[in-house]
């Protein structure tokens, strides 16, 4: 059984298959894209990318039976489907590589049970570290930190290395990567990453158009690789047009500017058409051969070498408790422009009209805006975890769970992130030209321009105090708080109530 995300050309045929009597079996259920309402960019990459992986399959003569989701009845749910098929084809045992979302794994292993099938869960070779190792990194620690687990990372794979020390002398060149734009913008243009629909996508478009016409998505703009090949000239046009900038402006936002200098390249390597390893030594050479700073490789592989293998192992080690997590008892609903973009914060209309339209958004903008906002208006965290799990191209539980609900929501009281990720809008001013169209002002938290994240901020760190005063990693930011005096304070919660009010 193959599911939509584990499409590795790679390794998906196992030594021990035996044409003669097995069989590949893929589905495509509408359930996984209505279980969170999905864009119809995230539907069409899953199922694209699935049917051209079927057909490779297909092109190799190897035997596969493939549910198309063209017939509204048969295709809801993953388990009614292969229940139907184990009935039908009696296997001896169903084959499956570790899903990456602990729903489908629990829902599988329960048809099995309930037909009386051996099933059998294989280990995802396609990642570079196993669960048990990252079990055992976890063991006898007080807490995780991905510096820890990344230095090591680079270690066992000798990637950046000069004999035992780091490239450069040093782990991490965050410093040198956040820099703004200048009054004038972004210094060039973005790489244009443009994969035109072939056949089995537009045909794909056309089905989803169909069955999911209320789902937010303008696939007029559909243009993501579908493909290994596609995925690699994507790689290979972000390490000489996008690379070389990535680093210095990976925080930075700019208004109508989608993708900067970021690579797109999460979507390709959650489905697994491409390698990670691959991919990092593809980067590791542009920078050994001088053509992108040390600062900007080194940022990139960061981000594949440690912190995605990183949030697995955190979202392996923790499921199912961890969806569960409310460590700052957030309880507000997610408010219903998430859906429509329809707010005159500038920054958000910004950022969600293009999540919506798109099924993108970099992580700065997913990270300090749209999920800064979320943490500040105490939206309970399952609520914004399905919202991202539902609105971007390159969404897979396990890779949202713990950025949304650990990094972003702080949701988990640290155990991924040392402390929250909270700031006022100056910090969007600094890194954006957002405010500038905004009606509001990122310095003022209290009266008519008052700026909702710079009011909400401080509301945040008034109903937080006691939680967060024992982190020192906040001390700075309490300090500033309790230089507010009282009637400050009081004017910012009847502000902050007003706009979490408003918002619902
Ligand atoms: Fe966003 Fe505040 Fe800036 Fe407006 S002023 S764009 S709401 S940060």
């Amino acid at each position: 059984m193959v599911l939509g995300d584990q499409l590795d050309y790679d390794r998906f045929l196992p030594e021990d298959f035996d044409s003669a009597t097995d069989l590949f079996w893929m589905a495509e259920a509408s359930e996984e894209s209505t279980h969170v309402f999905s864009n119809k960019h995230r539907i069409v990459y899953f199922l694209s990318s699935m049917r051209h992986f079927r057909n490779h399959l297909r092109s190799m003569n190897l035997p596969i039976r493939y549910h198309e989701l063209n017939n509204p009845e048969t295709c809801v749910s993953l388990s009614d489907v292969l229940r139907k098929d184990i009935l039908d084809l009696d296997p001896l045992q169903v084959w499956l590589i570790k899903p990456g979302d602990f729903r489908v794994e629990t829902a599988l292993r329960t048809v099995c049970k309930e037909t009386g099938t051996l099933l059998k869960i294989r280990p995802d070779l396609h990642f570079l570290y196993s669960e048990k190792q990252f079990e055992d990194h976890a063991a006898n620690r007080k807490s995780l930190r991905l510096e820890f687990f990344y230095r090591e990372m680079r270690k066992r794979h000798d990637v950046l290395m000069e004999k035992n020390a780091p490239k450069g002398g040093s782990w991490n060149y965050d410093k040198e990567n956040r820099e703004s734009f200048s009054r004038d913008g972004p210094p060039r243009t973005a790489p244009n990453f443009n994969t035109p629909p072939d056949k089995v996508t537009r045909e794909v478009i056309s089905l989803v158009e169909k069955r999911f016409s209320d789902h937010p998505g303008n696939l007029s703009l559909f243009n993501w690789p579908v493909t290994p090949k596609g995925a690699q000239s994507q790689l290979e046009k972000f390490l000489t047009d996008g690379l070389p900038l990535f680093g210095r402006f990976q925080d930075a936002m700019w208004v109508n500017q989608k993708t900067l200098f970021h690579s797109l390249l999460g979507a390709p390597l959650n489905l697994k058409l491409l390698d990670p390893m691959k991919v990092i030594r593809q980067v590791e050479k542009a920078y050994e051969e001088g053509k992108v700073p040390l600062a900007a490789a080194e940022g990139f592989i960061r981000q594949v070498l440690g912190w995605r293998e990183y949030v697995r192992g955190i979202y392996n080690l923790h499921m199912p408790n961890y969806e569960a997590f409310n460590f700052l008892e957030a309880n507000h609903s997610l408010p219903k422009f998430f859906w429509t973009g329809e707010t005159d914060m500038a920054c958000m209309k910004n950022c969600l009209s293009q999540v919506l339209d798109s099924g993108y958004g970099h992580h700065i903008q997913r990270l300090m805006v749209i999920g800064l906002y979320s943490l500040l208006s105490g939206v309970k965290p399952k609520e914004i975890n399905n919202w991202f799990l539902a609105s971007y191209v390159d969404a897979v539980d396990w890779v949202t769970t713990p950025n949304v609900l650990g990094m972003s929501q702080f949701a988990d009281g640290g155990l991924m992130a040392s402390k929250p990720y909270s700031a006022t809008g100056a910090y969007i001013n600094r890194m954006s030209n957002y405010c500038k169209g905004c009606k509001y002002n990122p310095k003022e938290s209290v009266g008519p321009r008052a700026c909702p994240f710079t009011t909400l901020y401080w509301n945040f760190l008034e109903r937080h105090r006691e939680r967060l005063s024992g982190n020192h990693r906040m001390s700075m930011q309490l300090r500033n708080l309790d230089r507010l005096d009282e009637k400050k304070l009081s004017e910012i919660k009847k502000t902050s109530d007003s706009l979490l009010h408003q918002s619902n």
